[in-house]
């Protein structure tokens, strides 16, 4: 069977990252699943509480997935036709698809090869919003911003469990809002999730809103009557899903704890290898490697050598600039990004990765490299 990016793996393969799941995550969505309410009810706002606890924000709104959190942070803060969304020439798509779905212009901002994220002092001067995308689980370090534009979203669907000088990511401290993936290979999973972390009430609303329909009641007309003012969406996540969510959050500090373990040892024992380890956080800072992206030499031979190995190692990303439908753009003005694409492989990391399969991966490398 055919390896494909993003699909579950076969048995002997070690896949780049997978989901943690316990009797008790299986009990939680059961319990759900034996109950009244499916979609959206008591669970997701237990889980949004939770969301609250574990980042500091004053307000969290949970979402269908990463994407959609993303989509609806950028019409809750406004934006359209005629505005400059900038974001990281080192992402996923959705980073930039946000900015697109609102019919903004996208600016896509040069990695700084030191830390793999958008170098903060490149931001353009005159964007109206920066895509803050926090690369492998590493925060950017959105005090070095040489111009803040007027809104600032976090993309830390890598994130959740890292932290900067401020504190969690999560809390805003420097952004208007702040959006966490819940899909398998991050962090915490929900099956597919996502959410919004806010400190400002107005635009917690706002996000509630988008998610259902655009739909607002106004039960001084009836208990039945609602207007609906804006264009909306169908977001919402389920209970069953939030019901997973609640129960993988209480371990998260494990997770991420395991996560700086594993790289930890990757970084001992790939030193004396001809590649460049992922950066590494700066002090006052927490990484939450969701990813442990190493550059190497002959990237493409390596790729298919540990696949041969049974190591399903992956890239990312293609950088940006190179998928047409995000539109033209000049690889010559992001020369951190394309040198840094050049090599990049991310290494399997998860929290049930055992030390035995790690050292598979590193022996593999190892022969590959030597
Ligand atoms: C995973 C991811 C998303 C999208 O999240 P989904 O839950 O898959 O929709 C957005 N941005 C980045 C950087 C991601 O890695």
């Amino acid at each position: 069977m055919p390896v494909l990016p993003g699909c579950p793996c076969p048995p002997d393969v070690i896949p780049y990252g997978r989901q943690s799941i316990d009797d008790d995550d299986v009990a939680a969505v059961v319990a759900v699943l034996r109950g009244d309410w499916l979609t959206q009810g008591p669970h997701v706002e237990t889980f949004e509480a939770a969301l609250v606890a574990a980042t500091g924000a004053r307000h969290a709104v949970a979402f269908a997935n990463g994407t959609a959190a993303l989509h609806a942070a950028a019409l809750a803060a406004g934006l359209g036709p005629g505005h400059a969304v900038a974001t990281s020439a080192l992402t996923f798509v959705a980073s930039a698809n946000c900015a697109r779905y609102v019919g903004s212009d996208l600016a896509l901002v040069d990695v700084d090869p030191d830390t793999l994220n958008l170098d903060p002092t490149r931001v353009p001067a005159g964007c109206d919003a920066l895509v803050a995308v926090h690369f492998a689980g590493l925060p950017v370090d959105l005090a070095a911003l040489a111009a803040r534009p007027p809104v600032v979203i976090e993309d830390a669907a890598h994130a959740i469990g890292a932290s900067t000088p401020d504190g969690p990511v999560g809390n805003c401290a420097r952004s208007e809002m702040c959006c966490f993936s819940f899909h398998p290979v991050k962090t915490v999973t929900t099956g597919e999730g996502g959410a919004v972390t806010t400190n400002s009430e107005v635009l917690a609303e706002r996000l509630r809103v988008v998610r259902n329909h655009g739909i607002v009641r106004h039960p001084e007309r009836g208990g039945w009557y609602y207007e609906v003012e804006s264009p909306g969406f169908n977001l919402r996540l389920t209970d069953l899903q939030a019901a997973l969510g609640t129960s993988q959050l209480s371990k998260l500090e494990r997770f991420v704890t395991r996560r700086n373990a594993l790289a930890d040892r990757y970084r001992e024992r790939l030193a004396g290898l001809p590649l460049v380890l992922p950066p590494a956080a700066p002090p006052g800072f927490r990484h939450a490697y969701h990813l442990f992206p190493v550059r190497v030499p002959d990237r493409r031979a390596v790729y298919d050598g540990l696949r041969d190995a049974g190591v399903a190692a992956q890239v990312h990303y293609v950088p940006l600039y190179r998928h047409p439908v995000l539109g033209r753009f000049d690889p010559a003005d992001f020369p951190g990004t394309g040198r840094a694409y050049e090599g990049l492989l991310s290494l399997p990391l998860y929290p049930d990765l055992t030390e035995d399969e790690q050292d598979t991966v590193v022996e593999a490398l190892a022969k590959l490299l030597g």
